[in-house]
């Protein structure tokens, strides 16, 4: 047996004005053909799960293509174009092939087609044909179209965020493409859209209201009949038509039983939805908040989410707490010119900077401060364990970390890099233990990395293009009506979808 692999995630924030361009693809990752085993091969990534998988059942991996590039704007025309061209053409320079495992993001957009995922799949279905499967992994922050669900026999969401089992779902993945193709078992797949939008502060899986959605999804699994079921939590940043949350069941050649289970389970979050709404903690609230707490407290910065497409050089968290003089915060931003002043400048000078809010005009002006710079550091980092992300090898550029006079420190990266490992900070020579308040620049993949140190998380609401206050976001494309946006939404499951 011979089984293709094509991944293509990006997440794209369409409030964001700034393109993503081939340049952050080739950053990243893109790869076709053998040299993918060598990016992705024994990592914590779907892919890394899918070439385990494979090998254990004895089948041929054909990695065709990869591609992933960090959250940020719509993805431009002529990048779209030619990651399509490479897509396709590898896939018929890898010759005849049984299956293909897939692993989309599912929050892709771009300008000619506002649903990626969809098209890319549609195509690779069209060139395969319509009787060979076409098996996948997504991730739960995808906003699902039945275009997606149509070209493929099978879709497998990540069950935990922040995500860390990727790696398991690609093995779930490549197990059930080789049970179909050996004929143990015939997937059918069924998906439901109820029209709601679950906050991404009520997204951790590991807290309510996840955990009882989970759990009710869970339910579904114990009937033998039930290949797997997934929870689409939905990225609400994205002003397309499929934008929301939604969910699909798999079940072994029944598919009146998966549409209604799937039926049920959205059933289920649509009663429950006043639960996935978010609470909206107050940049003052959340630091008077702090102040009675034992450290570290993390801060969470919804509104410049890494993760989520936002630049990570908001200063608002780190301009409050430096304005209130409060000794022993920590904060990373991204700022390449402030990297180079800090290396100008020299081990222990100290200067005038104006660090953060240089992207854009939503997450806050440049902080105004004198600092000292306490060492440079190179970037680049290793993360063994298993993260959000999936990701092992990091280089967040030549790096500086200075400390204010009020006794803020501020780690300065040369290039935007999501929260995700603790070695961010601690190889740069901190210790996380040693501070009060940490700011990371996220919701809830930070988490996974901090909870090592971090007491407490508090998730603010800050503004930005990822605030956590949907009613902040001008919509044109979405669907209508929605919850929360139309508050008296009215849906039953089955009626559509
Ligand atoms: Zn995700």
């Amino acid at each position: 047996m011979r089984i293709g692999i094509i991944a293509l995630l990006q997440e794209s924030n369409t409030f964001i004005a700034q393109p993503t361009r081939l340049a952050h693809f080739e950053e990243e990752l893109l790869v076709t053909g053998e040299a993918m085993r060598d990016r992705l091969a024994g990592t914590h990534h779907e892919v890394g799960g899918m070439l385990h998988a494979l090998e254990g059942e004895q089948a041929e991996a054909v990695p065709i293509f990869a591609a992933r590039a960090l959250p940020f704007g719509v993805v431009e025309k002529p990048a779209i174009e030619t990651l399509m061209h490479m897509m396709l053409a590898a896939m018929d320079a890898a010759g005849p092939i049984d299956g293909l495992l897939v692993a989309p993001h599912g929050a892709t957009v771009s300008e000619p087609w506002p649903d990626v995922d969809g098209h890319w799949l549609s195509e690779v279905r069209r060139q395969l044909g319509p009787d060979r499967p076409i098996i996948g992994t997504l991730d739960p922050h995808g906003n699902l179209s039945p275009a997606m669900a149509q070209a493929c026999d099978a879709l497998i969401a990540y069950r935990t965020n922040p995500h860390l089992d990727q790696r398991a779902r690609g093995i779930d993945a490549a197990r059930l493409i080789c049970r179909t193709l050996r004929g143990h078992v015939k997937p059918k797949m069924a998906a439901a859209f109820p029209p709601l939008a679950i906050n991404i502060e009520k997204q951790h899986t590991a807290e309510e209201p996840c955990v009882s959605l989970y759990r009710r999804a869970d339910e579904q699994l114990a009937d033998d009949r039930v290949v797997s079921n997934s929870i689409m939590l939905g990225f609400p940043y994205a002003d397309v038509p499929e934008m929301g949350s939604s969910v699909i069941v798999v079940t072994d050649n029944e598919p009146a039983l998966a549409r209604q289970l799937a039926d049920e389970l959205a059933g289920y979050l649509w009663e429950h939805r006043k639960e996935f709404e978010g609470e909206f903690l107050s940049i003052e609230g959340a630091l008077d908040k702090s102040a009675s707490l034992s450290g570290p407290v993390c801060l969470l910065d919804m509104g410049d989410n890494v993760g989520g497409g936002s630049p990570g050089d908001g200063t608002l968290l780190a301009q409050a707490i430096h304005e209130r003089k409060l000794p022993k915060g920590l904060v990373v931003l991204c700022d390449p010119e402030s990297v180079a002043m800090a290396e100008a400048i020299g081990e222990w000078g100290t200067g005038l900077f104006r660090v953060g809010g240089k992207t854009d005009k939503l997450h806050g002006p440049p902080l105004a401060c004198e600092a000292t710079v306490q060492g440079m550091f190179d970037g680049k980092f290793e993360e063994p364990h298993p993260r959000h992300g999936g990701i092992g090898s990091y280089d967040q550029g030549r790096t500086a970390v200075v400390r204010t006079d009020t006794g803020l420190t501020i780690v300065l990266t040369s290039r935007r890099t999501p929260p995700f490992s603790l070695r961010q900070i601690t190889s740069c020579g901190l210790n996380p233990a040693e501070f009060h308040l940490i700011v990371t620049k996220g919701v809830n993949a930070p988490i996974a990395a901090y909870r090592e140190v971090c007491r407490t998380f508090l998730r603010v609401n800050t503004p930005g293009c990822t605030a956590a206050d949907l009613a902040e976001f001008h919509y044109e494309r979405r669907r209508r009506p929605m919850f929360p946006f139309e508050r008296d939404a009215e849906w039953r499951a089955g009626a559509r979808g």
